[in-house]
């Protein structure tokens, strides 16, 4: 057994039971993944599924991994992705071994490859078009069709191949495809296409390249060119391996040989995790663009506030597995608030305000009461909050004629308004339709702190502002996009699911003084209500991240 197995994290899945077999086979020395990503969009939360296996199984290991574009596509992709994949990857806690490297670095060298391939009878170029090459392919015990073309000589295959790459021919006219088995039961393997004709400006290789690899040619050999021993992808890529596998045995490789192996997607409830969904979502106005705090990608949920710790811990806890399956998004929230629970300060904050006056309040005083920070983190002390005769309640807090079982402020109830003094209300005025605009109460000088010294107990604590001493600002509360559990599942579409009200903003929020002064893009819990995220470009505008109420607990039966 290598050293490595043996300091290795004894986490048990199928991966990692295969890599230490590997170690004590010998049939690797060491561990090298890879984390692949296409740069025609940002990444979501399904990406860091597999990022956290490859980024963790590799440092289990003693290995590396590195971070590569899958950039042989030119048509959708676009250098801001590529900056942005880095920054999310920065951001979510994973470092790649070595510069970001590219699959376009290596087009030279696989057309090197294709042309020995071409050179071997192993390859050919195909003049049919695409309709014609795929309706030639059959089925599942459907026979396919061999290409009239299929039989064309080297020396013609080489030329023709050579003016593909030179511009000569239109697009579409003229693919090179891989010579093996148009009977083989894996249709992947009946003369796959490997490079297609594209007159398209490459991010990268700008106009230098008029042909472009197809994934499954590019990707293994990628692989092999960088010395990746796992080859970790999702399972819908179970059908290639046999041709990653075919394509990787025709090759004189710089390394062993890399093995593919497949692990299910991670898939959540009220979620779509598909770059091309995400991508019209964005571009059909549905969200405000990929880094909308309702958007699974990792720019959103991080404007949201989820900590990236937190969805690390989030992945490692699903595990991998071989059977694909939908997560509940509760489960993710759980870990979300667990986290900031622990390091989120509490901070008072009335989102929807009505105004509570103490008539018997000393005219002019200011009082500073002391709040605890954070009950979960005495180390992060106190802090003195204003406190005077006019303050902001949340409406909801307060009720002229309320049902029974209504615990808050009513005309004649005492409650306490938290780290401060207990109130009783007496009367409220109100507008032509009854509603209430202005609260009135007194005030007992002897709870100052929170607590009678008689000892006399009330059912309710609410919190407050100053109202000359308080910050105005914005919230937003977040309900789930899509509403319904697998967006699509009845008609196929999930726009179809697209929730009407997930989003409720609200503009004339009151917020502590200590607010003004909170850093963008930190999360702090406002009492009573859940914990919110300071927006990171607009002051005062705080993003619901999770209510406080685990509502996992009550799915997983815990309550
Ligand atoms: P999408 O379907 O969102 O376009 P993709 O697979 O085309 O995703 P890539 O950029 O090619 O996106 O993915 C990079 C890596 O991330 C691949 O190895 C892929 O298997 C993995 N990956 C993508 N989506 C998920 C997911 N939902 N769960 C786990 N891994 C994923
Ligand atoms: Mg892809």
């Amino acid at each position: 057994m290598s050293d490595a197995t043996e300091t290795a994290d004894l986490r048990e899945d199928f991966v990692r039971e295969m890599v230490r077999k590997d170690l004590r086979d010998g049939t690797y020395s060491r561990v090298q993944t890879r984390f692949p990503p296409e740069p025609n969009g940002y990444l979501h939360i399904g990406h860091a599924k597999a990022i956290t296996l490859d980024f963790d199984l590799a440092s289990e290991f003693d290995g590396t991994c590195n971070l590569r574009f899958d950039d042989t596509n030119p048509d959708t992709e676009d250098t801001a992705f590529v900056d942005g994949i880095i920054e999310d990857l920065t951001w979510l806690g994973f470092t790649p071994s070595g510069d970001p490297l590219y699959a376009s670095d290596y087009f030279e060298q696989l057309y090197a490859w294709a042309e020995s391939m071409i050179e071997r009878g192993l390859a050919y170029v195909d003049d049919q078009d695409a309709e014609t090459i795929s309706a030639q392919r059959g089925g599942y015990g459907q026979p396919g069709i061999e290409s009239p073309f299929r039989t064309r000589s080297s020396d013609e295959n080489l030329d023709l191949f050579r003016r593909m790459r030179a511009g000569e021919f239109g697009e579409g006219t003229r693919v090179l495809r891989a010579k093996i088995d148009m009977q083989h039961e894996n249709m992947q393997l009946r003369d796959p296409v490997m490079y297609r004709i594209r007159h398209e400006h490459h991010h990268r290789t700008g106009d230098r390249w008029h042909i472009y690899p197809t994934y499954d040619w590019a990707h293994g050999q990628s692989d092999a060119i960088e010395g990746v021993t796992h080859s970790l992808c999702t399972l819908e890529f179970d059908s290639h391996r046999a041709l990653y596998d075919w394509y990787l045995e025709q090759l004189p490789l710089p390394h062993e040989r890399p093995r593919q192996t497949e692990f299910a997607r991670l898939e959540l409830t009220h979620t779509v995790t598909s770059k091309r969904r995400l991508a019209g979502l964005v571009a059909d106005g549905v969200v405000d663009g990929w880094d909308d705090p309702r958007m699974p990608t990792l720019r959103g949920l991080r404007r949201r506030g989820y900590p990236a710790a937190a969805i690390r811990e989030f992945c490692s806890y699903i595990g991998v597995a071989r059977t694909n399956s939908r997560h509940q998004i509760e489960l993710l929230e759980s870990f979300v608030r667990t986290h900031l629970n622990r390091v989120a300060p509490r901070r008072m904050a009335v989102l929807d305000p009505i105004r509570l006056v103490i008539t018997n309040w000393p005219e002019g005083l200011v009082d500073h009461v002391e709040v605890v920070n954070n009950p979960e983190d005495p180390a992060d002390g106190t802090r003195m909050v204003p406190f005077s005769g006019e303050l902001f309640i949340e409406r909801d807090d307060f009720m002229l004629d309320p049902p029974p079982k209504y615990f808050r402020l009513t005309p004649g109830r005492e409650v306490r308004l938290r780290a401060a003094y207990f109130v009783t209300c007496t009367h409220a005025d109100t507008d032509a339709d009854g509603q209430p605009i202005t609260v009135f109460a007194t005030y007992d000088p002897a709870t100052r702190g929170g607590n009678a010294p008689d000892g006399r107990k009330v059912k309710s604590t609410m919190h407050w502002v100053s109202a000359a001493h308080a910050v105005d600002g914005r919230a937003m509360l977040y309900d789930r996009l899509f509403s319904a559990e697998v967006p699509g599942d009845r008609t196929g579409d999930p726009l179809d699911d697209l929730n009407p009200r997930s989003r409720q903003v609200l503009d004339n929020c009151r917020f502590e003084p200590a607010l003004a002064d909170c850093p963008h893009g930190e999360v702090v819990q406002f009492e009573r209500l859940g914990y919110f995220a300071h927006d990171t470009r607009e002051p005062q505008l705080f993003h619901r991240t999770v209510g406080l109420r685990d509502e996992w607990a009550r799915i997983a039966g815990r309550t």
